[in-house]
């Protein structure tokens, strides 16, 4: 049970780039990275106007010396205090997500990045490279990978609970953008615009969550081959999509689909992963992420509960206020920001035995979601075939 107690060696200096006033997940970053004192926000270039960044960074409580214009200035400032930052987290739009990794990766920072990590896979690779050889860490913000059932669920996969996995079902798809309102909202502009957004918006926005999860309940399965066809409803979106369907074929036969969706009318999120096996499936949607669904063919379903003795232990200690209270994204991504912070520090005392125990959406985890993301344009684009994958 995670219960507030300090974490040995912490907090980290840590600062943002991007995550300004009014953007959509900065609070959400600065809750999480926070919660547990592991990581410390001391430094900030919040925004794309640096006077703005300047007064919100002042705002949130930082020295005003410590609130910069941008990032580059950032990284060079800090670099030559004896207290600057070791980790920065970046909340930018999509675009300028590799300059500002690899420039944090070449000023020795631990990173944590936004998704899609980059725009190809040839980018991501590069700062795959980075990190390695900076021996920093990079870690990517899938949320709800921090969230507890997610453990449950990997583990009641690992021990064959569900059988030979047959099909895998994943979606994230609401309805917010159902209609034009990118007329009236930057934020919901920008990841319209393939300047900003790169070479897809429904795929890399959302569809990339939940193949994470995928991944992360069923790491055993490698996709070989692949088909994609993505919409745009509303036409003043193309070449963009607001609508994708992707189908995946596993190596060794098994079969996945993800939906990706932002005019899904009347659904508030949508976010759902269920996995299908020979004996029994599981299902998970983050509208109630406190119930994991677990259905055996033949009998009633059961609905396993967040918190509970009966979960596998793994599932069990990241909890924070037991069963029967509600907890949900901020405590799935304050788990995950703990992880972050302990990866960083174990990384920093060079304690490979403690870093290899620590699960966490890493560098990896960026690469193979870029990767998807240009399979499945690479398929959309060619007609909705199936394609390779590579
Ligand atoms: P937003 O448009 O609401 O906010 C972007 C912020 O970045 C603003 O404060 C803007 O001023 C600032 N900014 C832009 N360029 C900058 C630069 N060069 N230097 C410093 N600051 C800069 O966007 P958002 O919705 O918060 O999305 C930001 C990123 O987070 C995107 O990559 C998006 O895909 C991702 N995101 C992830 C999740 C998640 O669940 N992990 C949810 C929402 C958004």
């Amino acid at each position: 049970m995670i219960d507030a107690t300090p974490m040995p060696g912490h907090p980290i200096a840590w600062a943002m780039v991007g995550g300004g006033q009014d953007s959509q997940i900065g609070p959400v970053h600065r809750s999480a990275a926070q919660r547990d004192h592991g990581l410390q926000l001391v430094a900030g270039a919040f925004d794309i106007d640096p006077v703005r960044g300047r007064q919100f960074g002042e705002r949130l409580g930082l020295d005003a010396q410590r609130c910069y214009a941008d990032y580059r200035a950032m990284f060079e400032a800090e670099a030559r205090r004896p207290d600057g930052i070791r980790a920065v987290s970046i909340a930018t739009p999509n675009n300028t997500h590799f300059e500002i990794c690899r420039a944090a990766l070449l000023a020795g920072l631990h990173v944590v990045c936004e998704k899609p990590l980059c725009f190809t896979t040839a980018e991501a690779l590069q700062l795959l490279e980075l990190s390695r050889a900076s021996r920093r860490i990079v870690g990517v913000a899938y949320g709800y990978a921090g969230h507890q059932l997610m453990e449950q669920a990997r583990e009641m996969v690992a021990q064959g609970e569900l059988g030979e996995i047959r099909i895998v079902q994943m979606q994230f798809s609401h309805g917010f953008h159902s209609e034009a309102v990118e007329a009236a909202s930057a934020a919901a502009r920008w990841r319209m615009d393939p300047a900003h957004a790169g070479p897809s918006y429904v795929l890399g926005d959302l569809g990339t969550h939940p193949l994470y999860l995928s991944q992360l309940v069923l790491p055993g399965l490698e996709i070989e081959r692949l088909m994609c066809s993505r919409q745009s409803f509303i036409g003043s979106r193309a070449p963009l999509e607001d609508n994708a369907l992707a189908l995946m074929q596993y190596r060794g036969g098994a079969m996945g689909y993800l939906w990706a969706c932002a005019v899904n009318s009347g659904s508030m999120h949508g976010q759902r992963l269920r996995v299908i096996g020979s004996k029994a499936s599981l299902e998970w949607w983050d509208e109630h992420p406190n119930q994991l669904r677990h259905e055996i063919q033949g009998r009633p379903a059961q609905v396993l509960d967040r918190g509970m003795d009966y979960l596998h232990p793994a599932a069990r200690q990241e909890d924070r206020i037991g069963a029967g209270h509600a907890e949900g994204l901020f405590e799935a991504w304050a788990n995950l920001y703990r992880r972050f912070a302990l990866a960083m520090h174990a990384t920093d005392r060079g304690d490979s035995l403690a870093l290899g125990k620590i699960r966490y959406p890493d560098i990896q985890a960026g690469v193979e979601g870029v990767r998807w993301v240009e399979n499945c344009v690479r398929s959309a684009d060619a007609g909705g075939v199936w394609i390779d994958y590579r």
